[in-house]
């Protein structure tokens, strides 16, 4: 059985060597996620090297996602590297303390305006919430805290504030850097970090473009605003990423699995592509296999609908990157077994249709649920028609027939989609079909007398040009 949720995982030390790589595409790498809050562009030029060399020694289209650091704020450095923090300590944190003067009393901080964000008796989250300081008052640019859950609090750890609010700007000069950056890397996709509405979406979709760069854009909803404008935020973006990590911080976990449902479902509504990510199998850093509720987290979100699961330290600087590919790959397939996932599905039955790729991707897909279908076949130019495709709950494969490696590399993300390298070179009709046929019977995707449907548009080199539909049977070359 095929996997049809996709899996993206983080290129870090762990995963940085060749053979390495290999092995994690063999296990199941779809989409392989640069960090840019790590390392240098070097490193990223390294990387993304390496990768490349790597899918096409092992023959497969893996898509590259370029992830922006985004508007982190940061503590600044401390004289010794850390401090520990007990409960009820007094603690300051101040933008205009040097670089690297933090101590046990206050640390700097890495923006400049944290003291006009603030008020009295707001609770801000340090190193992703293990920290918890209260504001008791603020003196110019110095706001004085104290100490609710202590701990270790090190060199440039994050700072969130509960409930979000912090003013900073989604795309800082580092971030306009970066882009420029995955534009020369050809990056397939663009994640933008802390967006919070639908401008800032924009704003990078434009820079990415003046800069070269023909990936789609991913929103990382990561901050309490985001959630309240995600309805004009799926509709400017192509991706949304559930980005439990920062998110958790802001919002509290509590709220956090009604909200990732909350996202996924409007996401697909729109017709749109959503990954979840972080946490999924932090374990697997240590250790060999995932916990229970780890198994459980992949699989949830699975049946929920999510597009792609997200691998970040596992794969980044864990001791199992193999392994954690693995067994997210076994649990996504687990979970796509049950009648919650395959099926028939409500999607825009009662809806009308704007468009006519849409209309026919629609058709197509309530023709295969309702009939004994092997396989969906699309010749498609960007991948438009297997995304509205992919919207509808099916348990048949979608197969995208594309000349443009581009496309390929995109569809790897979109759930039960499958890219297949494949030019049409002919004007006869039975001529175009055996092509398919053949390839599809080259692959042993289908058998002779299998019932498959393909979708095209009459002319060719058109994306969103699909105009039909044929219902045919496999046949064999005669
Ligand atoms: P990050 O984003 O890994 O870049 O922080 C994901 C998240 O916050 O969950
Ligand atoms: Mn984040």
């Amino acid at each position: 059985m095929r996997r049809r949720t996709k899996i993206v995982a983080t290129l870090g030390p762990a995963s940085d060597d060749a053979d390495t790589l290999c092995k994690m595409i063999y296990a199941g790498l779809d989409v392989a996620r640069l960090n840019f809050s790590h390392g240098d562009a070097d490193d990223h030029r390294e990387r993304a090297a390496v990768l490349r060399e790597a899918a096409k020694t092992c023959g497969r289209d893996v898509g590259l996602l370029g992830d922006l650091q985004g508007p982190k704020i940061r503590v600044q450095r401390f004289e010794n590297h850390s401090v520990v923090l007990a409960d009820g300590d007094s603690f300051y944190l101040d933008s205009t303390l040097g670089l690297m003067d933090g101590n046990q009393d206050g640390v700097g901080v890495a923006l400049d305006t944290l003291h006009e964000d603030l008020k009295v008796d707001d609770v801000l989250l340090l190193n992703d919430g293990m920290i918890t300081l209260t504001v008791d008052r603020i003196e110019g640019t110095r706001i004085h805290t104290t100490v609710v859950n202590g701990g270790i609090l090190s060199d440039h750890k994050g700072i969130n504030l509960k409930g979000g609010g912090l003013s900073a700007a989604a795309l800082t000069d580092v971030d306009k850097e970066n882009i420029k950056l995955a534009a020369e890397l050809g990056a397939d996709f663009l994640a933008v970090s802390f967006v919070r509405s639908a401008k800032d979406v924009r704003e990078a979709r434009e820079l990415f473009q003046a800069a070269g760069g023909r990936g789609l854009i991913v929103a990382k909803i990561e901050r309490a605003e985001a959630v309240d404008d995600i309805d004009s935020i799926i509709a400017a973006t192509d991706i949304i990423m559930v980005a439990r990590g920062d998110l958790g911080v802001e919002m509290g976990y509590a709220e956090l699995t009604g909200i990732q449902k909350r996202l996924i479902r409007k996401t697909r509504k729109q017709h749109k592509i959503v990954i979840t990510a972080t946490q999924m199998m932090e374990s697997m850093i240590q250790n060999p296999i995932p916990t229970r509720a780890e198994v459980s987290d992949v699989a949830n979100a699975v049946i929920d609908g999510t597009d792609a699961v997200m691998l970040s330290g596992e794969t980044a600087v864990g001791k199992y990157p193999i392994e954690a590919i693995s067994a997210m790959a076994e649990v996504c397939v687990g979970a796509e077994k049950f009648p919650l996932v395959a099926g028939t599905t409500t999607h825009r039955m009662n809806d009308r249709f704007e468009q006519v790729d849409e209309a026919i991707a629609m058709a197509t897909m309530y023709t295969a649920n309702h009939m004994s279908v092997k396989a969906i076949i699309a010749l498609t130019e960007s991948g438009a028609t297997t995304r509205w495709m992919s919207r509808i709950r099916s348990d048949i494969p979608i197969y995208a027939f594309t000349p443009h490696e581009a496309t390929n590399r995109r569809v790897a993300l979109y759930r039960g989609v499958y890219p297949i390298s494949f030019v049409e070179n002919t004007e006869n009709p039975r001529r175009l079909y055996q092509d398919i046929f053949n390839t599809l019977l080259h692959y042993e995707l289908v058998d002779v007398d299998d019932l498959v449907i393909f979708t095209k548009g009459d002319t060719g080199g058109l994306s969103g040009g699909t105009n039909a539909m044929k219902v045919l049977t496999v046949k064999r070359e005669t």
